[in-house]
């Protein structure tokens, strides 16, 4: 039975067990937040931007609404005096702004200043979708962080940049020059359109895409293996109307 709650005074109606975050967007009411990406639906609870005011039944606690689901009737507050104090607490932490964080724990400060990481786990999610894998969250407590394993080359890792086209703080680093791509401790060969010269990926990420696609690299010479879509799709029409001509 559909439950009727109220969200910044918007009535909204809900299943029982939704979560707020997601009632809140259905009904155009945006939560602000970093970790959620509809590319990962599942992934939730990281960053603690999300979080809401509920009231019910006289009480009132502060939540995060991705992964609070509803139980009944109740009232959320998206901007409550008490949620804009605590998200600018969680704000100042990420952003790294010192002035308005003044009375937040200094050591947890201090290791996010060097560096822009919430720990909201999507780049290791988007690795492990790819079966790649490479990546995960290593040490603990403040020194917790996102590398390889004993931070050394993987080979697990193809180069493909699915990981920091994924994060939402822009904190993985890694750079290209006309040849090559760097990233997580090594370097890869880039892959051109052999047609256009226009940079594919990394020759190891479409190696593994096609052996996972089943396609078997052998079969066609190096030289004439990488072509964007547009030149394989001109090379295509090329041969076809070459096809008719000779017919
Ligand atoms: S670049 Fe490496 S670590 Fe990042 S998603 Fe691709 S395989 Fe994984
Ligand atoms: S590097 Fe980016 S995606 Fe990965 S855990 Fe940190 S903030 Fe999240």
């Amino acid at each position: 039975m559909a439950i009727k709650i109220k969200i910044d005074g918007r009535e909204c109606l809900c299943e029982k067990g939704e979560y707020i975050y997601d009632i809140a967007k259905r009904n155009g009411i945006e939560i602000p937040t970093y970790c959620r990406s509809d590319a990962f639906p599942d992934h939730r609870a990281c960053c603690r931007m999300c979080i809401v005011e509920v009231v019910q039944r006289g009480r009132s606690r502060i939540v995060a609404s991705c992964v609070y689901p509803v139980d009944g009737e109740c009232e959320v507050l998206t901007a409550s005096p008490r949620i804009l104090e605590d998200r600018a607490v969680l704000r100042a932490l990420i952003k790294q702004t010192e002035d308005e964080a003044e009375g937040v724990e200094f050591q947890r400060l201090a290791q996010i200043e060097n560096d822009k990481c919430i720990l909201c786990g999507l780049c290791v999610q988007a690795c492990e979708s790819l079966g790649t894998g490479a990546i995960s969250l290593v040490n603990r407590g403040v020194d917790k962080d996102v590398d390889t394993p004993y931070l050394k080359p993987n080979k697990a890792c193809v180069g493909c940049l699915s990981c920091a086209n994924v994060c939402p703080m822009d904190a993985i680093t890694w750079s290209e020059t006309e040849t090559t791509r760097s990233i997580w401790h090594r370097e890869f060969q880039l892959a051109r359109c052999s047609c256009c010269g226009k940079v594919l990926g990394t020759v190891d990420s479409l190696e593994y895409s096609r052996k996972k696609s089943g396609k078997q690299a052998k079969s066609v010479p190096l030289e004439t293996t990488y072509l964007c879509d547009e030149c394989r799709k001109e090379a295509l029409a090329r041969e076809m109307r070459e096809t008719y001509r000779l017919v």
